[in-house]
């Protein structure tokens, strides 16, 4: 089964950190945007009949920067002409500032089951310091309306590894995150992308960040914090209660089939990658011209598919099945990886429990470690 990624690239605020596709919003053509998203929605569905989708995604940017009337027309689209399947989720990325109660309702009118709100820290001087326009008591307020008026599926993200951040604030923000009991938490470290603010900060030496050290002791911090509350470690750096795993961020990481809808935004269909082209003055054109804005579609090699299922199915705690492995590929797993799987084993950096290898404790932490030795170079 099939999912479906929608990407919204407006955001009212650029924070420090971020290299996603995304413009601020002010002066842009949101509204021919939204109707030519529905356009490739139904380009898509002249090209191929869209089955019932097993999960829906609006990410960003920040998709809560439109309007109420704006995501009527996007949900006619979405009802029009990307069928969800009964008990399918659909997902939405909300920046705690825009969480009004219009807004909200309207979601939940358009079977919206899931909200992931963008928190990142509970202190108010980082979130400042990192660009954020969002303050802790917003967070409150949008999470405990949301509730009121009946989402239960709702995550947040936390970033660890801020400017100045230590490991105090960090416990405090976990904690002031737990106590909100939430179903779902995304817990991600800092990563400096090139062109953000912070990236060139730090190539000036003005970005006081963490030590490795510190960061790795975060990382610990949140899997202790997270795993003593009940919520289970099920990726890198995702974190739920039972039955509430992201269905959708699962079918990337199993290598499933997504449409990818939007500027800049990437699909996997029949074994290929495709693209969108970015901007969105050029994602718009052709579709104005009713074509579809593809700008660069990658076939994957068997080497491919094999490293990725590695590489994503790692992440995932329960890791990956052997017999699996062998069904996809026709392949010996023993044949194409027994000497680097005996000595990851040796480093005590995954383990092998029946069917699965997993990584360790020890894995998690040198995750890129493990994920180099399944690329296949030459062979
Ligand atoms: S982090 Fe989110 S809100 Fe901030 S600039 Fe990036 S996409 Fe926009």
């Amino acid at each position: 089964m099939t999912s479906a990624y929608i990407h919204i690239p407006f955001c009212e605020q650029i924070c420090y950190y971020c290299d996603f596709n995304k413009v601020f919003i002010e002066g842009q053509p949101v509204d021919d945007y939204v109707n030519l998203l529905i356009e490739e929605f139904r380009l898509w569905n002249e090209r191929e009949t869209i089955l019932p989708l097993k999960s829906i995604y609006i990410g960003g940017g920040t998709p809560t920067a439109l309007s109420v009337k704006q995501f009527e027309v996007l949900f006619d689209g979405i009802r029009n002409y990307l069928p969800l399947r009964r008990g399918g989720e659909f997902t939405i990325e909300c920046n705690p500032n825009n969480a009004t109660n219009d807004l909200l309702t309207c979601f939940k009118r358009n079977n919206v089951n899931r909200l992931s709100f963008g928190v990142q820290s509970f202190n108010d001087d980082l979130l400042k310091k990192i660009g954020r326009i969002h303050r802790c008591d917003t967070v409150y307020k949008a999470i405990n309306l949301a509730e009121q008026i009946g989402f239960h599926n709702i995550s947040i993200d936390l970033i660890y590894r801020l400017p100045n951040q230590t490991l105090e604030d960090f416990q405090d923000s976990l904690t002031k995150a737990l106590e909100l009991d939430l179903p779902h938490y995304a817990i991600y470290s800092l990563i400096l992308e090139q062109k953000t603010v912070f990236y060139n900060l730090m190539r000036q030496g003005k970005l006081p960040l963490p030590s490795e050290d510190i960061e790795a002791d975060m990382f610990e911090m949140a899997i202790e914090s997270m795993e003593n509350a009940g919520k289970q470690h099920y990726e890198i750096s995702n974190f739920a209660q039972a039955g509430f795993q992201s269905t959708h961020n699962k079918a990337y990481w199993n290598g499933e089939d997504y449409y990818g809808f939007g500027a800049g935004a990437h699909g996997l269909l029949d074994g290929t990658r495709y693209q969108n082209l970015g901007p969105i003055n050029h994602y718009m054109e052709p579709l104005q011209k009713h074509e579809l804005p593809i700008f660069n579609t990658l076939p994957l090699s068997q080497k491919m598919k094999i490293e990725e299922f590695f590489f994503l199915g790692l992440r995932q705690m329960e890791g990956v099945s052997i017999s699996l492995f062998e069904k996809k590929f026709g392949q010996s797993i023993g044949e194409l990886y027994g000497d680097e799987i005996s000595q990851l084993l040796e480093k005590d950096l995954i383990t092998l429990d029946g069917d699965h290898l997993a990584l360790t404790r020890r894995g998690i932490f040198l995750g890129n470690d493990v994920f180099s030795e399944f690329m296949l170079l030459d062979r």
